[in-house]
Order: structure tokens, then sequence, then C-alpha cells
């Protein structure tokens, strides 16, 4: 058969008017530059990079209609999905077919993507030699992650204290700062509220000389051994004046040797996976204790001794450290400047030198040397009072992105909280309640092990609450609402994340949202040169087509060397010149009203509902023929629910009693003629049906259909009732028909009924909720609840969909990002639009770009994901990649906000194997159990510029969005301002191993 006549014969199948259910599958743009079609056929089971040579024409003769290439289609669908990513499939034959668009370039027609015989695929994997093992490793081991998985139940959280490290005090001043209450109050705390019967108690030990030698020197570990002999205090306070803020007492060196060995044991219990994560209440605290020196109340770096063990001993190789003291750890930092192995993140006040310890080297253009160049970080914060906006802004633009492509194997926090609200030495407004934000969204790393301890914090009172907060974090409680509303950062926070996105984005991948300037591009011309990298290409190019410009950023890293510095004799007593009593009453003030708003609750009872009705299969196709494995069948729900019980779920959530919507309730949604006309369908007989079908875009109709639909809105109405009465925190409808393409007049897209939006009305309406966040995830636009709440600000709609350039399923430009609400509703409705083949680095980006920024402005009250999972790997219908275990992370980040309080209602995904997989792990994600790590690669230019698109429209509406800026590319380093000499930092060590700043930031 002529080549041409294959190709009018696809075209003629892929006519959505005569095939309706093809028009998911086969967009219109796909076929229509289409000139010519090779249809071949290869039966060799040889890998496909030797078998293109040998394929042969297929010959389409006799039976040819449309039919039958409709079958081949299906076939071909199945199979060049497998073919092109797998090198070889577990058939004996499959169909290549191939166009040549108008513009010459060849161009695979098939959708990729296919429903994929996990098991017979890995058995015959498993037959081939290791050859092919590289190529089709992906999919293997990708599976081997999901399935492993279920044994990936949450551990038990530590907990390590010991009266004796309350024995280290300060015999010559009582208000020293650093004292033993800190300790007795966080455990009071702790206890009053519940969660420490709720740890593992881990035993406390002293560490032995032979650990500490790792890190400080013998002279060091000598002098700390024999201060526990002086019982002098005139003589201890003589030895402390050598040190900066330190004071000696005899059970200090007792006392920091139970800090540093207990904290080895909590670390020895995470990594071991005995534990799950754990709290180490230790003092005194680590970060300052240089290898040879006492230093601001440290005299043992656990959290150094902690990552040492974590590395030599469990032989890990990627260990994250942030360290939110609001004082800047150097000593952890020049305890791994130059070791890749440990990525140091610091947040510290710093006032450009002026506060302590005043070293040149905690500026943000301190990022490492030698092997260890980039995995230093230093967030300096340069004004007091910054709070919630701030650290939330370093956590989405900094320490998230960075996390994630670093893929820790551990989590360790030096967890000061002398930043938190009301303490006299960081003078910080971080609520305590946000230590559970900070703390929450770290656990999604590193399969959620993690080991806190202690370091500073000086007021009792938010020291004791905010403890108390990461611990109820660290059990997996929700995280509390927050008493003010996020709002844009600061100006010199927004600075300071722009002056290390500067340094650091030519070697970090997912710094790719700001475009560049220098100095030969000022005022001419946009030339561009060798100072454009890789990560701002895509914005440049994106400005100087839309021809928009952003405002400059020039870094500048201003240091005052400080006149405030010490020497000997350092200062050992009156270490806080003290708060006048307005400020003390301002604060008290303060913390009265953070304690009603940010306060602790019992958690429900179940961290998960679920609801699910095996009736909901009833809804097929009556038209047998037609049925296509790959559609919207009945088998989705069921294989759903089997492998939510193959992964223990029902047994650990609350099973709701599914119930059927009323109509009252749809009406809230849709029009009075809508539900009459689905209530009339259970009346027509099966031919009126067929007809009636046609009627619609992509729809197909049954029976039973107007009960399946009413039983699968009444179902998330039901896990609504649940949630809002405080029953469970989180809830998952595994029900379908899907929702999300439903419109209020018409049904859509295989959706009857706009379940979630349905849900959303009635959680507004019933429950006086006043704001909700509806995350629409399918891999299709949600046309039906954009349109149900685009003037309504009451309700945000935040959609990630392949779009294509309206090539894709709705086809419509109404999912541009340029569709952002109206009227009252303006900036609340989020488009994420795609126009290539996105996985999981792409998505991730999206949240923590977007998606999290917005979300956590807008602070919903309760959010709805519409949960399609047909943009995962070897969805047919999506043709994407994103994997089961990334929709676990973005589940589990979506569950800091409205208290946990997250309904995920079933959408689309059409391969019931992996929509079943995907559910699964966002289950477990609700459950608290630890996410597989991703594997996280560069997001690709068309996600960074639709992220930019999206950022640049929506910037005006929320100032979270307020980073997207030119940055000056020119070598930063030589523009240093100092006050006065730089020579003259005298508090910088005298060790000459020291590394000085990096030269140039591109280096
Ligand atoms: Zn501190
Ligand atoms: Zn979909």
């Amino acid at each position: 058969m002529h080549q041409r006549a294959v190709a009018d014969k696809i075209n003629e199948v892929t006519n959505t008017q005569r095939w309706p259910a093809l028009a998911p599958l086969m967009p219109a743009t796909a076929c229509k530059n289409i000139l010519t079609v090779t249809v071949t056929v290869c039966t060799t089971q040889r890998p496909v990079s030797q078998r293109r040579g040998s394929l042969s024409t297929l010959e389409l003769s006799g039976q040819t209609d449309a039919s039958v290439i409709a079958h081949m289609i299906r076939r071909q669908i199945i199979l060049t999905r497998a073919i092109d990513r797998y090198s070889y499939v577990g058939n004996t034959e499959g169909f290549i077919w191939e166009g040549k668009t108008r513009g010459g370039g060849a161009r695979k027609l098939s959708h990729p993507g296919s429903r994929i015989q996990w098991e017979a695929m890995e058995k015959e994997y498993q037959q081939q030699n290791s050859q092919s093992q590289e190529e089709t490793g992906i999919i293997f081991n990708h599976l081997d992650k999901v399935q492993r998985s279920k044994s990936l139940v949450r551990g038990k959280t530590g907990v390590v204290y010991d009266e004796r490290m309350a024995k280290h005090y300060c015999l010559w001043d009582p208000s020293y700062p650093e004292c033993p209450d800190r300790l007795h109050s966080i455990l009071k705390r702790c206890d009053k509220l519940g969660l420490l019967v709720r740890c593992e108690r881990v035993p406390a030990r002293e560490a032995t000389v032979e650990e500490l030698l790792k890190i400080h020197s013998p002279s060091h570990v000598g002098l700390l051994s024999a201060t526990s002999h002086i019982k002098d205090p005139t003589h201890l306070e003589q030895i402390s004046a050598h040190f900066d803020c330190v004071y000696l007492s005899p059970s200090t060196c007792e006392s920091a040797f139970l800090a540093a060995g207990s904290s080895l044991e909590l670390v020895d219990a995470v990594v071991s996976g005995r534990l799950q994560n754990g709290f180490g209440i230790v003092r005194p605290p680590g970060h300052h204790a240089l290898k040879d020196e006492f230093c601001g109340y440290c005299y043992i770096n656990n959290v150094e001794l902690a990552a040492r063990q974590a590395l030599d001993h469990h032989k890990l190789s990627k260990i994250l450290i942030v360290d939110w003291d609001v004082h800047h750890g150097q000593a952890t930092q020049r305890a791994f400047f130059s070791d890749p192995r440990v990525l140091y993140f610091s947040i510290h006040r710093f006032e450009n030198g002026l506060y302590w310890p005043h070293l040149r080297e905690s500026h943000y253009d301190y990022v490492g040397a030698g092997a260890g160049h980039h995995y230093n970080f230093n967030v300096p914060l340069n004004q007091t009072g910054l709070g919630n906006s701030d650290y939330l802004a370093i956590f989405h633009q900094v320490l998230l992105p960075v996390a994630y492509e670093f893929n820790p194997e551990l989590v360790l926090v030096s967890a000061g909280f002398d930043a938190a609200l009301g303490c006299p030495e960081g003078e910080m407004a971080v609520s305590p309640g946000f230590y559970s934000h900070l703390t929450s969204s770290l656990m999604t790393l590193a399969q959620g092990k993690l080991v806190v301890l202690l370091e500073g914090g000086y007021c009792l009172e938010s020291l004791s609450e905010s403890a108390a907060w990461t611990l109820s974090a660290l059990l997996g409680d929700p995280c509390p609402p927050l008493m003010d509303p996020i709002c844009e950062p600061s100006p010199s926070m927004r600075e300071s994340i722009l002056n290390i996105i500067s340094v650091q984005r030519d070697f970090w991948k997912c710094f790719r949202y700001q475009g560049s300037f220098s100095k030969q591009q000022e005022g001419s011309k946009v030339t561009r040169g060798k100072a454009v990298g890789q990560n701002e290409k895509v914005a440049e190019e994106m400005k100087e087509k839309r021809g928009v410009t952003w405002p400059k950023h020039t870094p500048c890293p201003t240091f005052i060397d400080s006149e405030e510095k010490e020497s000997y004799p350092f200062k050992t007593r009156g270490m806080l010149s003290g708060q006048s009593q307005d400020k003390i009453n301002e604060i008290n003030t303060k913390l009265k009203q953070l304690r009603e708003k940010e306060c602790f609750k019992d958690p429900p009872h179940y961290k998960l509902c679920l609801a699910y009705d095996s009736r909901m299969t009833q809804h097929c196709r009556l038209n047998k023929k037609d049925a296509r494995p790959d559609s919207e069948t009945p088998e989705r729900i069921q294989r759903a629910w089997e492998c939510l019980e193959k992964f223990d779920v029902p047994q650990k959530a609350q099973i709701l009693e599914p119930r059927q919507a009323t109509r009252e309730e749809l009406e809230l949604v849709h029009t009075v003629a809508h539900v009459d006309t689905l209530f009339t369908f259970n009346k027509l007989s099966e031919r009126e049906l067929e007809s009636r079908q046609n009627h619609y875009n992509s729809i197909y109709l049954h029976p039973s259909t107007n009960d399946c639909a009413l039983l699968a809105a009444g179902c998330l109405l039901q896990i609504v009732d649940n949630v809002c009465n405080g029953g469970s925190t989180a809830g998952v409808g595994v029900i379908r028909p899907p929702g999300h393409h439903a419109e209020p007049d018409k049904p859509y897209g295989f959706c009857f009924y706009n379940n979630v939006a349905v849900a959303a009305k009635y959680a507004i309406q019933r429950y006086k909720i006043k704001r909700v966040l509806i995350l629409d995830w399918d891999i299709h636009h949600g046309n039906g609840i954009q349109h149900t709440f685009y003037q309504d600000p009451q309700v945000l709609y935040i959609s990630l969909h392949r779009y294509d350039h309206a090539g894709f399923y709705p086809n419509s430009e109404e999912a541009n990002y340029i569709y952002v609400g109206e009227g009252e509703g303006r900036g609340y409705n989020i488009n994420i639009p795609w126009n290539q083949r996105m996985g999981d680095s792409e998505y991730m980006a999206a949240m923590v770009q977007v998606v999290l920024p917005i979300a956590y402005q807008f602070n919903p009250e309760l959010v709805f994901v519409s949960a399609g999972f047909d943009a995962a790997f070897g969805d047919s219908i999506g043709g994407y990649n994103v994997t089961p275990e990334c929709y676990g992370h973005m589940t589990r980040l979506m569950s800091s906000l409205a208290e946990g309080r997250l309904i995920l209602g079933l959408e689309g995904g059409y391969n019931p194997e992996t929509t079943s997989y995907c559910l699964a792990m966002c289950a477990k994600a609700l459950l608290g159990d630890p996410l597989p790590t991703l594997k996280l690669e560069t997001p690709n230019n068309s996600a960074v510029l639709s992220i930019t698109d999206v950022i640049d429209i929506h910037k005006e509406f929320w100032p979270a969005l307020c980073f997207q800026v030119d940055i000056f590319t020119d070598d930063v380093s030589k523009r240093i301002d100092y006050e006065t000499s730089p020579t003259s930092s005298g508090s910088l060590p005298s060790s000459s191993s020291y590394p000085p700043p990096e030269s140039s930031p591109s280096s």
C-alpha cells in the first residue's frame, strides 16, 4: 500500500469526530503536519538499536480498514513506548511508524507511553544478558524502588537527654545565657505535651577520648578533662578568659562528653535504621567548638562528630548539615570546608560582620574549597527582626532545591532556637511553630533519616516551645497554622538569597530562574558572551523573545570589620546587655498570642482515611470492541485498591462508608439541567446511550454511569466530613469516574461530576472554610475546575499539565499561563503549562519554585489534590516520566499546609499498574512513612521556560515570587567593600590551612 494512503488512513483514524475515544490519545497537532508515514513491523527479539536496520515496511493489504489501523495504533503505542525507552520488548513483534513533518524532520508519530507489563518485562529482562542492563536499568531499578518501599515504614523517633548534662553551669554568673534551665524547660514542655512518652529514649553515654580525638586536638581534650579537677571558681574563670564566650566548671567536661557521646548514639541508631529520626536534647552546644579551641559556649563539636561517625563508621558519602542556629557554626564550616561529602548550610545573623563571631568567612561568598568547592552555603542575615517569611524564602529558593539536588543519605540539624521570637541573642522573629515546618520539609530527604541536635536558644519560653514543635514534627504530627501570614521576604533577605544564587549557580543546576547582565551589556544592546552561563540561558532567551526586562541585582559582599571584636582576656560574665522592660513586655505579649494561635492540639486519631466502593467499577464501555486497556477502565480503581492493600494502607487508615452525593451538593457546582440530564441516563436503552455519548467530548455512557459518578463525588464528601470533623488528618478517595474536566453544564473528557470542585464548594459552605487550595497534577488541564472558580478568590487553583501549545487535550488555550483568573479571582488561577516531555526534576522544580511559595502565602485551610497519575511513567495517554515516589514527595511537601488537611481525589491515570503504585506512594506519604529518595536531573529548558513565564505573570499577585532579576555576572569578588582593612580581622584562626574566599564565583 502506498505510504500516502496509510497516512490518509491514519488521519482518518485519528479523526476525533469519528473516533472520540482517540481524542486524548491523538491530539490534533500530532498528525496534521504529516506528509508521509511508514508503517513497519519488526519480528525479532534483538535490541532495537540493531533491530531498526532490519525493519521492513508493512504491507497493508486486504482488510486495511480503519479498525485494523486503530488496532495497530493501539499496539504501536504500547510497543513503541517500550522500544523507545527500554531497548527491547517482551513481545515477539511490534510496529513502528514514523512520519516526516512538513519541515522535513523525521518525527515519531506515536504517542510515547504505554501500559507496560512490568512483571512480564522484568522476567524477560532477567533472561537477557547484562549488555542491555544499562538502558533497561531505568525501569527495573525504578520498579524495585517502589516495590521495596513497601518495607519503608516509619520507625520510631528517638530522644536522648540526661540530667547530668544540666550539671554544667556558670559558677560566677547566674545570669549566664547558656544555663541548665534551657535543658529543663525543653524537657518539661515536651513532657507536658506528651511528646516524650511517644519517643524511644536512647541511653546517653559519654564519648570516649579516642572518639573526641577524631575531631579535636589532644591538648584540647586534655584541657577539657583537666578542668574537671579544678574546683576554684577564680581559677576556672581565669582559664575561661582565654576563650571567646566560654565558661568552665568542674562539670563541663562530663556534660560535654555526654552531649558528644549521646549525639553519636543517636546517629548510630538512625543511620542503622533502628530509629527513624531523633532529637538530641543536649548541652553544652557544639557548633563553635574548634579543633583546638573552646568557643561560643561550645567545647566539643557534637554535629561534626556525628557527621564523622556517619562518614567513617557507617560509610555514608553524602550528608547535609543544616545549621539554623542564629550564630554561624564556623567550626563546622571549617571542618568540612574542603569536603564534598558534607554539604554545610548555615543561616546566621551577620549584619555584614558586625555580629558575633564577626568573621569574614561567615559571608555568602565562602562556598568551600578544593573538592568541597560549592558545598558550603552561608546565608547571612543582615538585619534583625527577620521571621517566617524570610526563612521560608531561604528554604524555597536555596535550601530545598540544593538539598534535593545533593540528595543526602542523612540530614543533621544544628538546631539552635536563638532565631526564635524573643531570644535576646538572636533578635529575630521566627515563630516556634515554624520550626515544625522547617523540620517537616527536611524529613522528605534521605528517606527520613534526620538527626536534630540542640545548639543555642536563650529565651526559655520560645526555646522550649520551638524545641517541642521540632519534636512534634519528627513524630510526624501536622504542622501548625502560622501566626502571621507569609508575605514577601525583607529586601535584605532577598539580597542575601540572590547573592548566594550568584555565587552558586554555575555549579548547582537548580538555580535557573534568574537572568544575567554584565558591564559590557549595560546601556547597549545585549551582547551574549561567555558571561552567560548554562543556567541563565533560558531566562535570557525568554526575556529577549518577549521583550521584558527584569530588575538588576549586583552582588556585593559588604564586610564591616567589627570594632566590637574582643581578644584576651575575653569577657566571662554579663554576656547579655539585657533587654529593656518595654522590649520584654512586647515579647511576652507576642509569645502569649503565639501560644493561642500556634497551639498544640492532639492530632486526629487517624493520619489517613480512605473512601472506596467497588460499585464504582460498574461504569464501563458498552461496546467492548471500543474497550482499550489504556483508557478510563474499571480496572483502574480495582487495581489501585489492591495495591493499597498490598502496601498495608487500609489497615492503618480509617475506612469510610461510601455514599452518593445529593443533587443539592452537586448543584453547588453544576447546573440543574446538567444534573437532570445525568439522572436520565439509567433510563436510556443501550442504543440510546451509545448515540447520546457522541454528543459529548470523550465520554462513554453506561446505565450505571450516574450512580458511579454520584458515588465518586459522594466518597470525596465523606472524606471532607471526616477530615473537617477531625477524624483523620488527611484522606484519599479511590474514585472514578474522574471529575476535573466536567464543566458546570456538561460532562467532558471521561468526567461527569466535578468531584474535587464539588467537594471544595461543600467544604466552604458546610465548614465555613475560607481558603481552599486545589493542586491539580493530572497531566490534563482541569478545565472544569478552572471555570468553576475562575472569579473566586476563596479557591486557589494550581494546575500542572501537558499543554503542547494547546496541542494536548483538552486542546484549549485557556490552559496557558496567561489565564490568571478574573475579577476578584485574579491571581487565584495558576496554570503551569508544559510543552515537552517532563519527569520528576521538572515537577519538583515547579513545586519548589511556584507551588510552595504561593501556597504558603495563600495559607489554605484545606488542600485538595486532583490526583491524576497520567503524567506517570508508563502512561500511554500522558507520555511523561514522573515516578510514583515523586508523587509521594509532592504529597508530603503539600501536607505541611493547612495543618495537614489534604484530600486527594483520584482523577486520571491510565496505566492501572503505575496509577496504583503512585496512589500507594501518596498514601504512604500521608501516613508519614519515609519516601524513597529522588534522583533529580537538571530541569529541562522547556520546563524552566514555563516556570519562568508563570513567575513573570504571577509575581504581581504573589510577592513571595520576588526573585526574578538579572544578576551581575562579572567577577564579584573584586567588588568586596571593606569598611576597614581586612587584614585586621583578628578573629580569623591562625591556622594556615584555612582557605581564603574563592577568587571568582564562576571559577
Ligand atoms: Zn547560637
Ligand atoms: Zn488526565
